[in-house]
């Protein structure tokens, strides 16, 4: 490459329109009105800045580009990297990983009754710390606690941003320079920053540790307690399950320790569940009734996990530990907006209708969607894909298996239908299924499946019909690969 001599730079700069005449040009007009003047005059400086670096580097004479560089290439350039830089970078995407409660991809995605709570809430004024029945103020956990107490049978209960926060916030406000007794068994690591150890020192509190990691026993937690003791705490495992020569006390069994020491019993559920799943025919889940019923004091879940709604940690148990618990000053650095109560609402109402569930809460309705629909979907999606793809691929409609997700146990229950992507030549796939994968995740709305034994699966299960529309009517407008 010939640097550009010093007469010719001058020549092709000469050629360039000023920055004053190019904005003030009539296709510049819509632009600016659309974004504004500074954004569109830092964005032609840039392009601009850009032109001169090329042709300072490169032969002009060699590039036509840029010897003509006029308004309407500037106006292309300036729109494009407008368009790109304001283009919103939360996207849409089809989780088809077969992971219905993909922590990484937003977790649980709500029903109608929520979209339209939250657009109200948006657009509008909202009694949200502001008593209607007296005119005086009010507070914000009371729009929605009588209804947690109704669902979990608990004395009281609160809402904070999530369930980490809600351990936190109630380990803070219960326990801190004092000390929980928690199984050795339970000590757990949730998806990296939440683990109980820390979280426990963050809250002040001191971890007394009992049992081992496969057998923890009553005495264990008796012969812990002493004039420090704050707290005894169960966790549920979530991620991981401890299997063979095992031993786990329950709730119904700390609890009774607990109290006739003065004690109180703190439970994590995680998922938190507000109704019995194996009716469904999925894995038993310990409910937070039952939970409560069993004598746990405080029981901490979250909102966006099985439960279906947004993120939030619902803290519910005795009134007096859950009066505590608000009056703590984290409670006010950790409480939930507007959104997610007007969100949580209408969520924690579909479960008065507990037989509409897998109608209604759409987590439930995709936990509990029959294989054969997902197979009816695999079926009229597969020519779009193959389509879209080429012949370097074959795609077959396949059965498979998916998961909850979010802490729920990796178990094979969801029999589910989708969509196997190999290379046609029978050969492994190796680096053409990643880029294959890398053409679907860089589509306009990303789709997103996973790579496993030498063929892309794309899991079906959460494309539902508008869905499915929409992934048909994309793949159908790829330019046919070959
Ligand atoms: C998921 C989980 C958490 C964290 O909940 P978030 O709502 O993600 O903050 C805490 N404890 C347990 C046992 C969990 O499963």
């Amino acid at each position: 490459m010939s640097d550009v001599s010093s007469s010719e730079l001058r020549v092709l700069m000469a050629r360039v329109p000023s920055v004053d005449k190019v904005m003030a040009s009539a296709e510049f007009a819509p632009l600016i009105g659309e974004y504004g003047r500074t954004q569109v005059l830092n964005a032609l400086r840039d392009a601009l800045d850009a032109w001169r670096i090329s042709a300072q580097s490169g032969d002009a004479a060699a590039n036509p580009a840029l010897s003509a560089l006029d308004t309407p290439q500037l106006h292309a350039a300036v729109a494009a990297a407008l368009l790109a830089r304001n283009a919103s970078r939360l996207r849409s995407v089809f989780n088809l990983t077969g992971t219905v409660l993909h922590t990484n991809l937003g977790r649980a995605l709500l029903p109608d009754e929520s979209v339209r709570a939250v657009i109200g809430a948006l657009t509008q004024p909202a009694n949200l710390e502001f008593d209607l029945a007296t005119g005086t103020r009010g507070d914000r956990d009371d729009l929605i606690d009588d209804l947690i107490c109704e669902l979990t049978g608990a004395e009281a209960a609160t809402v904070v941003n999530n369930n980490a926060a809600a351990v936190l916030l109630t380990l803070s406000a219960l326990a801190a320079k004092k000390e929980v007794v928690v199984s050795r068994g339970e000590l757990v690591e949730i998806g990296g920053a939440f683990r109980i150890p820390d979280i426990m020192s963050r809250a002040g509190a001191k971890l007394r540790e009992v049992g081992t990691t496969n057998r923890t026993h009553l005495q264990d937690y008796e012969q812990a307690i002493n004039a420090r003791t704050a707290l005894l705490m169960k966790v549920h495992a979530s991620n991981y399950a401890i299997s063979g020569f095992t031993k786990e006390v329950g709730i119904d069994e700390i609890a009774p320790l607990a109290h006739a020491r003065g004690l109180a019993l703190a439970v994590d559920l995680g998922s938190g569940t507000l109704v019995d799943l194996a009716e469904w025919g999925l894995p038993r889940e310990p409910t937070v009734r039952e939970t409560v019923v069993a004598g746990a004091d405080v029981v901490t879940f979250s909102g966006d996990k099985l439960l279906g709604g947004p993120q939030a940690g619902l803290i519910v148990g005795r009134r007096d530990l859950i009066a505590k618990i608000k009056k703590h000053p984290l409670k006010r650095a950790l409480r939930v907006g507007k959104l997610t109560l007007a969100a949580l609402e209408p969520v924690l109402q579909l479960y008065r209708a507990p037989e509409k569930l897998t109608e209604r809460l759409t987590t439930l309705r995709l936990l509990t969607r029959p294989a054969e629909d997902i197979h009816g979907a695999a079926q009229r999606v597969l020519p779009a894909l193959q389509q879209a793809i080429g012949p370097r691929y074959t795609v077959a409609a396949e059965p498979m298996v998916s998961q909850i997700g979010s802490g729920a146990l990796p178990v094979d229950v969801l029999p589910s239908y989708g969509l196997v992507v190999r290379m046609a030549d029978g050969k492994r796939g190796g680096r053409h299924l990643l880029a294959l994968e890398k053409q679907l995740r860089e589509m306009a709305r990303p789709v997103l499946g996973r790579i496993a034994d030498d063929a892309l699966r794309l899991d079906l299960r959460c494309l539902e019909a508008a869905d499915e529309a929409q992934l048909i009517a994309q793949l159908s407008a790829q330019p046919q690969s070959n």
